[in-house]
Order: structure tokens, then C-alpha cells, then sequence
């Protein structure tokens, strides 16, 4: 029988994993933690826990962790101090810099680390590397819904509050599948909707949501754009508009109404199949029961439009006065822990700490840090790639984070990985991007051995704690970052003592958290802005005013098929996505229990599809896009359409990037995972 010894200490954090940000405290015992359990208290998650913040902690002491610094001669791994690997990747950076200019290097921040790290890679960027080629990876997932955010409402994050769930009288959950991505507030949303709220999912997947809402609206992949304008098109022809709001708060109504005339749920339904009077109907809610609130993941954001799909909802919420109150708002459900955090800190090529723009606030922080800055906009991670496929970025300095497994189209990825002259990885495991193309590895502690803060998806701070020693030589992003800026010649801008010291850095140069100290958050943490100490922070953003404008304006958003389309010869769509027991490409939760639970990646598949291929469960199936193919076991679930198909990408050996394309979101480069045209046949 398997016993874990009782913990003798509890230490209060928070959960590791996704954006809801639960506050749990670990349980150590002789150093190592054997139990976790939520707070009973804390605001984001009520004294509840999901799977994977209840068990999936074994990868702390995981046996393939990597705890002394690395690198690589001919191709073979050799074990160093840190001292010779801090030295060899100073004197690689220094010479890209040197021969190509410091615009040949790409720094890539990391949802995993703190928002202090995340502002010390970011400063490390700009001011030891000297370029604005630095990224995170929200680039993949949630930068649409932070452009849009930004460009219309005049700021780039959550509306409202998870507390505001249980005030909506309707929730609209628009391509995320919360029961298992964002488990506590998948089940906030259930509870609300048996509670009496009407519920609408729009989602190509008869997702856990979808099967208990009102309306369960099933565009095809790609389609988002249409529905959305045919929603408008039904608040405008049944004036269901809040005539009031719009007088007051809103530009470019008359405008939008012309626009919208021809979008009719007939026209909407052709291109995305949702049946009209559904469409009717789910407007009727949204504009009647209010307060509405809405709610999307990456189904909405991981689109050749995926910033035109999140404007075409901020119309939604404009035109039925859902903003700046109690119970509705736009809430992008962010998929990593501080994944915004990163963002938010400047892990960004165009802005600086605070989602400033650097045409903005470039002095200010040259003023702060005392160096001259770059002013050019940088690259993304994504454009970082196409700059390595061109032999014009020489260097990536990549932290926390698996780009060749997580990046879109795997092939042209590790094409461009390969052509690079220094790869410099920070992680705690020998990831796909340190195992096929790292020239040097740098070993880090994980969150439950340093303190910082992480930024949760209703814009809450929250502290992280240490409840156990660094293993083996590993040491913290923010020291790792600091050593390598002392060796670069920049001691004096990195000279940082503890994470409470960077963090008062950050509040002095951000303002909208000058009221959060660490011992203000020290319990329930603080939603920004908070610009004081007497400041109790913003739940509900908007309220008065927008952040850019008295009036928000409405965006007129023409529908753009994507390229990645059926045919003859690929006639299924695939969308991917994440499963209850795993996160992201399993670096963590790959070595914990959780893989006893679901131990392999597969491909969903609709009954009648699976019987006209004469596949069933189980069986092993060849899945080839234009771009690439893997193998992956059949599952037969009804929860998929008849001619589109669900694959998850937990699994790095299985690599599922290696099928997704070269198509990306037209403004902020986001590759669209959730279009992939596809054939299966049995391996
Ligand atoms: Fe962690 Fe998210 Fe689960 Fe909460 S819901 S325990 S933050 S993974």
C-alpha cells in the first residue's frame, strides 16, 4: 500500500497551474511535499481544488529532474557549476551581439515564473541584450484577447471578477471548456447555471458545458467571426440593444447597425452551420437576462481572426450594455498561471511594464532603469522562428517554456531551431527544445521552492512562497537572470536581493499596482488597479469610464475563411486542446500520478465516422495534415461533430504540433491550433 507521512509544516502559495489562481498550502514533511490542500478562504477558488492542484506535485522531485547546470559538446550533455554555464552563455550572448547586432537574439519569458522574473527577463532584454525581441508565451494563446481588450476597451485584461459568476443571470462561455481547463470556475459556472442562470456555449464540441446549457450553439472550426455578426445582426433587427448605454457610452452605433443588416442567422448559418432560430434565441438571453457575463478560452482566440473574434464579442457586450457592471463584462479565461503576468511585465516586443507602449513610455523607463533603450518594436516568439528560419536571429535565450513542442507547425519550427547558433534553455527538465537543440541548460526551482507573486485572470496578485529548499544546485529565474546580467557587465541594474525588492521596483514603475505591497497580498492577494495603500483594488473594470475614452468605440468586423480548409483529400477538421489530468505538453504534469490517469494523448472521433472507417476504440490511427503527421489511439465520443475530430497535446513524443499549420491571427501573430484540415486512416 502506498502511505505518504504526515506534513509537519503547511506553507500558503498558489496552484502551479492554470489561471484561476488557487490559493492552496502545501504540506512538507522532511523536506519533501506529500499533501496539498486549498484554502479554505481564499477568493478565487473558495476552499476547492482541481486535480491537478490537489495531486499533481510529484514532478518537484521528479527523477529526470535536471539540478546541475549543462552543456553540450558533440552533441553529449556534460554536467558543469555554474559558474563555467553562466560564463559560456555570457560569452555566446556577447558575440551574436557582436557579430550580428544585439537584434540577432530572442529572449522568450515564461508563464511558469513570477511576475518578478518576468519583469528581470524582460529588463534583461532591453537593457543587458539591448533589444526588444522578447515574448512570452500569452503570444499563443491569449495576446488576441488582450489586443482587442486594449484597442477597444483601453485595457488589455479581464473585465470583471470569478466572484461575479454566481451574480449573472446569463453565462456566455465562447470556445473554452472550463470543467476541465479552469476546473474550480468550470464548476462555479455549473453550480450558477443549476442555481437558475441560463447558460450559452458556443463551442464546435459538446463540451461537459454544453451538454447542460440553454443553447449550445456548435459552430464549424473557423466560424466564430459569422455567428458572433449574426448575434449582433439579432440584438439590432429585434432592438434588443440598451438604447440608454449606447447613448452614453458607445460610438459608432449607426454604423454597426448598417454593417450588421446583411448578417442574418440565415446567412451565419450557412457558413457555420448553427441552426437560425438557436442563434435568435441566444441573443434574446444574452440582451434580456441581465446581467450577462462573458467568458472565452482559445476556441475564440486561436484564429486567423482570433483578435476580430474577441472585438466581435466586445460588440456584443457594448450593444446590450453587459459592461462595467455586477455579473457581466468580457473574461478571458487565462490558461496558464501567469501566463498574463508575463504579459503584463513586458514579455511583450511592443510594450513595457503595464502594457505600455514603448513609443510611450520608453523615457519613463530609461529614466528608471538608467540606460538608453531600444525603441523599435521587437520580435515575437513567433516571428522570432521565422527570423531563425531567415539566418537573422542567431541566439534564443528561452525560459520556461517548450517553444518546439508548443509551436504551431513542429517541422518548420525545429527547421528554425536548427539553424541557430546558441540555444540557452531554462528549465527544470531536459524539455524537446534543451534535448534537440540546447547548446546550454540552466536548472531552476519550481514555484514551491521561491517566492514572488503570480497574476490570475481576474487580474488578482497573488504571493508565491517557498515550502521547500532548492534541489540540488538549481536556483530561481530571478537569480539565474541576475548572475548572467552581473557577468554581461549590468551588476548594477540586476542588483536585486530579494523577489519583495523587485516587486517595489515594479510597483514604483507601474503604477496601477502601487498600492500592493507583499503584505497587503499577503492573504487574499489584490486585483489591480490598486494605486494606493488605501485602494481595496478593482473588481469590475469600467464602470465610469473606459480606461483610453469616455466612449468605447464599436468595431465593424468582416468575416476572413481561413486557408486551412477541407477536401478530398483531407475532408475531416481537427481542432486541438487540453484535457482534465494534463497541462500544456506535459512538461509537469507528465511526471506526475496524473499520467496513471490518462496516460496517452488521443484523437476524438464522432460514432457514425469511426463506423464509415470501420475504426474502433482503441486502435491505433494514422493522422496525416498538410504539414505533417502522428499516430495517435482512436477514442469514439460523440462529444465531436460527424466530420471533425479533437486531439489533445499532452504528449511530447507524440509531438501533435507536428500537424497544426503555418495559419496565424492577422494581428498578433497567434497560430491557429483549432482549424487543422485532416485524413485518418489506421495505422
Ligand atoms: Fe490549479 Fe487551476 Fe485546478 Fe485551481 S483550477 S487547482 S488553479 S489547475
Amino acid at each position: 500500500a502506498w502511505h505518504e507521512p504526515v506534513p509537519t509544516e503547511w506553507t500558503r502559495t498558489t496552484c502551479p497551474y492554470c489561471g484561476v489562481g488557487c490559493k492552496l498550502e502545501v504540506g512538507v514533511a522532511g523536506d519533501r511535499i506529500v499533501a496539498t490542500r486549498p484554502v479554505i478562504d481564499a477568493p478565487s477558488n473558495k476552499g476547492h481544488l482541481c486535480v491537478k492542484g490537489r495531486y499533481a506535485h510529484g514532478y518537484v522531485d521528479a527523477a529526470d529532474r535536471i539540478t546541475v547546470p549543462k552543456v553540450r559538446h558533440d552533441g553529449r550533455w556534460r554536467s558543469t557549476d555554474w559558474a563555467e554555464a553562466i560564463t559560456l552563455a555570457a560569452d555566446g550572448l556577447r558575440r551574436v551581439a557582436a557579430e550580428h547586432g544585439p537584434d540577432a537574439i530572442g529572449v522568450l519569458g515564461s508563464s511558469r515564473a513570477t511576475n518578478e522574473e518576468n519583469y528581470l527577463t524582460q529588463k534583461f532584454a532591453r537593457v543587458v541584450i539591448g533589444t526588444n525581441n522578447v515574448d512570452c508565451c500569452a503570444r499563443v494563446c491569449h495576446t488576441p484577447s488582450a489586443a482587442a481588450l486594449k484597442h477597444m476597451l483601453g485595457t488589455g485584461v479581464a473585465t470583471n471578477s470569478f466572484d461575479d459568476i454566481e451574480q449573472a443571470k446569463t453565462l456566455l462561455v465562447v470556445g473554452a471548456n472550463p470543467l476541465e481547463n479552469h476546473p474550480v470556475v468550470g464548476a462555479r459556472i455549473r453550480q450558477q447555471a443549476q442555481r437558475g442562470a441560463h447558460l450559452i456555449v458556443i463551442d464546435p464540441r459538446r463540451t461537459g458545458l454544453a451538454r447542460i446549457a440553454d443553447v449550445h450553439l456548435a459552430p464549424r472550426p473557423g466560424t466564430n467571426v459569422p455567428l458572433l455578426n449574426s448575434l449582433a445582426h439579432v440584438l439590432f433587427a429585434e432592438d434588443l440593444v440598451d438604447r440608454d448605454f449606447l447613448a452614453a457610452r458607445v460610438e459608432g452605433v449607426e454604423g454597426l447597425a448598417a454593417f450588421m443588416a446583411p448578417w442574418t442567422p440565415e446567412r451565419a448559418t450557412q457558413l457555420s452551420g448553427v441552426p437560425a432560430d438557436a442563434i435568435r434565441r441566444a441573443a434574446r438571453l444574452y440582451a434580456l437576462e441581465r446581467p450577462a457575463m462573458a467568458l472565452h478560452g482559445l476556441g475564440l482566440t486561436e484564429h486567423l481572426q482570433g483578435t476580430q473574434g474577441v472585438m466581435a464579442l466586445i460588440d456584443l457586450a457594448l450593444l446590450t450594455g453587459n459592461l462595467g457592471r455586477a455579473g457581466s463584462g468580457i473574461n478571458p479565461l487565462r490558461g496558464q498561471n501567469n501566463v498574463q503576468g508575463a504579459a503584463v511585465m513586458g514579455c511583450d516586443p511592443g510594450t513595457l511594464t503595464g502594457s505600455v507602449r514603448l513609443v510611450d513610455a520608453c523615457q519613463r523607463f530609461e529614466a528608471a532603469w538608467g540606460v538608453a533603450l531600444p525603441h523599435k518594436p521587437g520580435l515575437n516568439a513567433v516571428t522570432m522562428i521565422d527570423a531563425a528560419h531567415a539566418g537573422k536571429l542567431k541566439a534564443l535565450y528561452v525560459i520556461g517554456y517548450d517553444i518546439f513542442a508548443s509551436l504551431a507547425n513542429a517541422d518548420v519550427t525545429a527547421m528554425a531551431l536548427s539553424k541557430l547558433d546558441l540555444v540557452i534553455v531554462q528549465d527544470m527538465f531536459l524539455n524537446e527544445t534543451a534535448n534537440s537543440f540546447g547548446h546550454v541548460f540552466l536548472p531552476v526551482v519550481s514555484s514551491f521552492e521561491k517566492d514572488g507573486t503570480f497574476m490570475n485572470s481576474e487580474r488578482r496578485i497573488q504571493r508565491v512562497r517557498r515550502a521547500v529548499a532548492p534541489r540540488g544546485d538549481s536556483l530561481s529565474d530571478a537569480e539565474v537572470l541576475c548572475r548572467l546580467a552581473g557577468e554581461l557587465g549590468f551588476g548594477d541594474q540586476f542588483r536585486h536581493t530579494c523577489a519583495e525588492a523587485v516587486w517595489d521596483e515594479i510597483r514604483a514603475v507601474w503604477p496601477a499596482v502601487a498600492g500592493i505591497s507583499y503584505g497587503r497580498s499577503s492573504r487574499h492577494g489584490l486585483q489591480w488597479p490598486c494605486v494606493d495603500e488605501y485602494d481595496p483594488g478593482t473588481a469590475v473594470l469600467h464602470a465610469r469610464r473606459f480606461a483610453n475614452a469616455d466612449k468605447a468605440k464599436l468595431e465593424q468586423v468582416d468575416y476572413r475563411p481561413t486557408t486551412e480548409c477541407t477536401s478530398e483529400q483531407y475532408p475531416f477538421l481537427l481542432t486541438t486542446g487540453r484535457t482534465l489530468h494534463h497541462f500544456n505538453v506535459g512538461t509537469m504534469t507528465g511526471r506526475t500520478r496524473q499520467q496513471l490517469l490518462r496516460p496517452t494523448d488521443t484523437l476524438d472521433m464522432h460514432p457514425y465516422d469511426a463506423g464509415q472507417l470501420d475504426l474502433r476504440d482503441d486502435m491505433p490511427v494514422r493522422v496525416e495534415s498538410r504539414h505533417g503527421e502522428v499516430v495517435l489511439p482512436l477514442r469514439v465520443s460523440d462529444a465531436v461533430a460527424p466530420g471533425q475530430l479533437f486531439a489533445t497535446f499532452h504528449d511530447p513524443a507524440r509531438m501533435l504540433n507536428r500537424l497544426t499549420g503555418p495559419v496565424r491571427d492577422t494581428v498578433t501573430s497567434a497560430p491557429e491550433y483549432k482549424v487543422v484540415a485532416v485524413r485518418v486512416r489506421l495505422a
